[in-house]
């Protein structure tokens, strides 16, 4: 077995073992990355040198007895989180150059369990788009390809798509993602990983990039579900410097894995069942549901009535807060200056975010000033917030009826480079099943569980209640273990 066919428990269980040491697995990661990543861009930065210091220091803290729970464990980290001393880009040319003088909490947790970051990983400009080719620093390769049109350069999905494509390619063990309106299960689904977006609060935002704030959340990617469970006990905890999350205790989220669904109860919501859905996605999820079934769970019919306003809600929520935090790239504190001799700084701000800002975020940055303007706020904005009010009511109600509920993660497999992306509209449709969990709050998992007629891999998800990542992870596991996924991408590691 090659080092980069470990899980990441496998890996955790190996190191424990003395099997394999820090360096030997950073080194066999850093290989793949090396060759890897030319072809298909997952990393903007790649960090070689340091993660072998990184390994190095993490066998000698092994040896001393002081292993944490990710001891030697490569990540990838998406290029969001501020990381101390390693630039730090958001995807944008705005931030080229910048290298925090500080570290966020998530990879600041990461690193203190012994995690050893490999890089920083490719996304969508700001963590805007569904498919990663808004970045400023190129697109990036989905590492699976079509049967019958293996030319086809695919999408890995977006935002957070370096990070996706970097753990199926088996460059790193796991990544860090954020998901706003679906950043990390959309791209978790194309690329026939897992991913999951915690509780709304249950991962402090401080150091990382904020697109929309009351969306934004952090989470991790992994080959499997419990991987996941793994890097979410690091990332997750109460964080004094985020008013916005929360003081709970963080559970033994890997516990809950493997757990019996016996007796839950999964929500079926009907107006998930959209017009022109491919039949092979509908197949998909009834395949999902008699799985639990057949694991004990009863399945339960449920209505949100105010889903089918979520894809609006949130495309005129997000852009909203991504124009007032946006509006801090202004030439004077962070990253690109762009000003000429005798101009005034009306002209530095504009010159500098002409230059800087890639014509999606220009896009949001516009949406988002008019839908807050004085003459439009009431239509636009204020009727959202209230709109975002009663879709979470509806899951509210629904939680007295159900304990999980299951959904398809994408409307679709990955598409290629050029499709979808004429008509800003149609993108913003592949983030219809996954925008109404950030805009409850709600926990959502993405589990690889099926391909499509193109041997492309399909994205079951699972939502719970607020903090009950738990059950959340049960159900996954359960999906997991019946979907039996063992299919792998035609470019990775190895291969
Ligand atoms: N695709 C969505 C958007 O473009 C979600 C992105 C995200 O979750 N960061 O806003």
């Amino acid at each position: 077995m090659r080092p980069t066919d470990f899980t990441l428990a496998g890996a955790v269980a190996a190191l424990a073992e003395g099997a394999i040491s820090a360096e030997e697995l950073t080194r066999a990661h850093v290989d793949a990355t090396l060759s890897l990543n030319p072809k298909i861009n997952a990393l903007i930065t790649v960090t070689a040198e340091q993660a072998m210091d990184a390994a190095r220091a993490s066998d000698a803290r092994r040896a001393r007895g002081e292993a944490g729970p990710l001891e030697g464990i490569p990540l990838a980290i998406k290029d969001l989180f501020c990381t101390e001393g390693v630039q730090t880009t958001a995807g944008s040319k705005i931030l080229e150059g910048f290298v925090p003088p500080y570290e966020s909490t998530v990879t600041s947790q990461l690193k203190r369990d012994g995690a050893v970051f490999l890089g920083k990983a490719n996304l969508d400009e700001f963590a805007m788009g569904s498919s990663n080719l808004t970045s400023a620093y190129g697109g990036v390769l989905n590492p699976w390809s079509r049967r019958n049109d293996p030319d086809a350069r695919l999408v890995p999905g977006g935002s957070s798509g370096g990070s996706a494509a970097a753990v199926a390619a088996r460059m790193v063990l796991g990544a860090t993602g954020t998901d706003t309106g679906g950043s990390i299960r959309q791209p978790a689904a194309f690329c026939g990983i897992a991913g999951i977006k915690p509780t709304y609060g249950r991962c402090s935002r401080f150091g990382i990039v904020a697109y929309a704030s009351s969306l934004d959340q952090a989470g991790p990617f992994a080959r499997t579900v419990e991987d996941c469970a793994i890097l979410l006990r690091s990332m997750a905890g109460f964080d004094p410097k985020d008013s916005t999350s929360a003081d709970r205790p963080v559970p033994d989220f890997a516990a809950a894995c493997g757990r019996s669904v016996k007796g839950l109860r999964i929500g079926v919501p009907r107006e998930y069942h959209i017009d022109g859905m491919p039949p092979e996605i509908e197949r998909l999820w009834r395949q999902g549901l008699d799985w639990l079934r057949d694991a004990g769970a009863e399945i339960v019919d449920i209505s949100l009535p105010h889903a089918q306003y979520a894809l609006p809600t949130y495309y005129i929520v997000a852009p909203a807060e991504a124009s007032s935090n946006l509006a801090r790239y202004d030439g004077v504190r962070f990253g690109k200056r762009v000003t000429e001799a005798g101009s005034d700084l009306r002209d530095l701000y504009e010159r500098t975010r002409a230059a800087g800002f890639g014509p999606e975020v220009r896009r949001r940055i516009m949406i988002g000033t008019y839908v807050l303007s004085a003459g439009y706020y009431d239509a636009y904005y204020l009727k959202a917030q209230k709109v975002r009010a009663l879709i979470a009511r509806d899951f509210r109600e629904a939680w007295g009826k159900v304990d999980a509920i299951l959904a398809p993660a994408t409307p679709s497999a990955a598409f290629a480079e050029g499709e979808n992306s004429d008509d800003p509209v149609q993108m913003y449709l592949n983030d219809v099943f996954t925008v109404t969990a950030n805009l409850a709050g709600l926990p959502g998992l993405s589990v690889p569980a099926g391909l499509d007629p193109q041997g492309l891999p399909l994205g079951l998800q699972v939502l719970g209640r607020p903090f009950d990542e738990e059950t959340v992870f049960a159900v996954g596991t359960t999906l997991e273990r019946a979907a039996d996924f063992k299919h792998l991408p035609g470019m990775r590691a190895g291969a």
